[in-house]
């Protein structure tokens, strides 16, 4: 398979400087493609291509039942290359395979689900609004925003461009899609699949290429309507900057620091469980990982004990291999930040009870062993940034509302979760949390169903559900003059 095109208009067509940059296996730190780098003459190709084919073709213009048609086989192709587009996607990432079939049928699912809500579009794009003066009448109707640029971050790289192409196609607006430059083979076959299916030229474009090169360009670029992001704060900020020019719609799902509040009536090995999935699952490449662990004072010896035997039980490898459920960081950048985290834990002297380090048996790939930090302080970079890899750091608590206010205490405002078998306790803990998404004895499972987003730093608006539709819909109102009698306002 070549990657060194781009997918514009319905068509492959090489970069027009012939730039292309290299992707790597993070397990071997060897070269699997070369990908084409678009630059901004590139960009401006597939933004005239979005906007024609918004603007003068017939896609917006379509049923919703007629998009579904489309969205449906998309969905189909995903799932009948499932193994093809999975193995992709752990060369391309690292992730072990189990959790990149998860994640490729996942992205099917997704596109099935908007193939759904596009259809109930026709029953639902107008409603009457009762207005409390009867000589008018009102609809709202809903219309596709226009021409949107998905712009997706590396963790989940198939599934990430799903939660935009999928809605934004459903809603009728057209879309260049640029993935992250780590990992754009698996965005590069959806654009195969986009051609297969025979998608309208211009619909969907699929832009490989550096962030910061055309990044910039396209968020500011009067022809784009709308700009949904998925990343690190500090781009998104960027974003927010830059789509100001003409004050863009968008929409912001970044980065996190959750926290997970165990209570002492919980089981143990149910914790466990959870708060491993909660920060080992994807490498800890995960915006809503539970990165910050609270666990009450009772439980919280016993607890650590289970945690330090179960964690350095995990496999870690290359992720075609049997049984492993850890594999590499997704390139030496992301290792870096993550060992430099980890250094700065040690420097300190914050108490390092399991990992820290490469494994023994790892000298080639980005591979850290699974990594727990007890005792942190509240003020320290481990319990307030986001490290983005396998690093847990933990605290015990005496009462409830100082978990809640710990919890709470930070910049972001993604995730949360909370364990105990008291179910008012949960209900109770879950709404004082502030941040959009709260697992309740559990941490992570995530459904295309329910809304995705977060509060403060975490972002803007939701995606998913039928929140993620209304990010790539206007609402317009339409309202007129009933009455006979003469409006006499000037004119007696
Ligand atoms: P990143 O912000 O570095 O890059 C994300 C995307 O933005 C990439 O496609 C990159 O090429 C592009 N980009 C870079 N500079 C740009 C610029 N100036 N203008 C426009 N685009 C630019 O993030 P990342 O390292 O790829 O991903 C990790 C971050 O993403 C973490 O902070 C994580 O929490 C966050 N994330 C959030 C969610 C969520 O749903 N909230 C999901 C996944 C990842």
């Amino acid at each position: 398979m070549t990657y060194n095109q781009l997918y514009i208009n319905g068509k492959w067509i090489p970069t027009q400087k012939g730039n292309t940059f290299q992707s790597i296996d993070p397990s071997t730190e060897e070269v699997i493609a070369h990908v084409a780098c678009a630059s901004v003459e590139d960009a401006e190709l597939a933004v005239h291509a979005a906007r024609e084919a918004f603007d003068n073709g017939s896609w917006s213009e379509l049923s919703g039942k007629e998009r579904a048609f489309y969205l449906r086989a998309i969905a189909k192709e995903i799932r009948d290359n499932l193994k093809e587009i999975s193995s992709l996607e752990v060369k391309d990432n690292g992730k072990p395979y189990p959790e990149a079939e998860w994640d490729i049928s996942d992205a099917a699912g997704c596109f099935e689900f908007y193939a759904n809500l596009a259809e109930s579009l026709d029953e639902k794009s107008e409603e009457k609004i009762v207005l409390s003066d009867d000589r008018f009448s009102c609809v709202a109707t809903k219309e596709p925003v226009g021409v949107a640029c998905a712009i997706i971050p590396w963790n989940y790289p198939l599934l990430m461009a799903a939660w935009k192409v999928a809605p934004a196609l459903a809603a009728g607006c057209t879309m260049i899609l640029k993935p992250a430059e780590a990992t754009s083979l698996t965005a590069v076959e959806l654009g195969r699949i986009a051609e297969k299916v025979g998608l309208p030229n211009g619909v969907l474009n699929i832009l490989t290429g550096y962030g910061r090169e055309i990044g910039p360009y396209l968020t500011e670029h009067p022809d784009i309507d709308k700009v949904a992001f998925t990343g690190s704060v500090p781009v998104g900020k960027q974003i927010m900057q830059s789509a100001a020019s003409n004050v863009k719609n968008i929409s912001l799902e970044l980065g996190g620091k959750s926290a997970f509040i165990v209570f002492d009536d919980s089981d143990i090995a149910a914790a466990v469980e959870w708060i491993m999935f909660g920060i080992f699952w994807n490498q800890g490449q995960v915006c809503s990982a539970t990165s910050r662990v609270l666990v009450q004072e009772g439980i919280y010896p016993k607890l650590m004990d289970r945690l330090i035997e179960e964690s350095q039980k995990i496999k870690i490898g290359n992720g075609f291999e049997e049984g492993v459920k850890l594999g590499p960081l997704v390139n030496q950048k992301q290792y870096q930040n993550v060992v430099d985290a980890i250094q700065c834990g040690i420097k300190d002297n914050i108490t390092l009870l399991s990992g820290g380090k490469q494994p023994d048996n790892h000298s080639k790939g980005y591979f850290i062993e699974p990594t727990i930090f007890a005792d942190v302080p509240e003020e320290h970079p481990l319990w307030t940034e986001e490290i983005f890899g396998p690093v847990v750091s933990i605290r015990s608590f005496k009462a409830e509302d100082e978990a809640i206010k710990s919890a709470n205490n930070s910049i972001f405002g993604l995730a949360g979760a909370v364990m105990s078998k008291d179910v008012d306790r949960c209900n109770r803990v879950a709404r004082k949390l502030k941040a959009g998404i709260i697992w309740i004895n559990c941490s992570q499972p995530t459904f295309t169903e329910a809304p995705w987003g977060g509060y403060k730093q975490s972002g803007i608006g939701r995606e998913l559900g039928l929140w993620g539709l209304e990010n790539y819909l206007e609402v317009k109102q339409i309202t007129s003059y009933d009455s006979q009698e003469p409006w006499a306002w000037y004119i007696q």
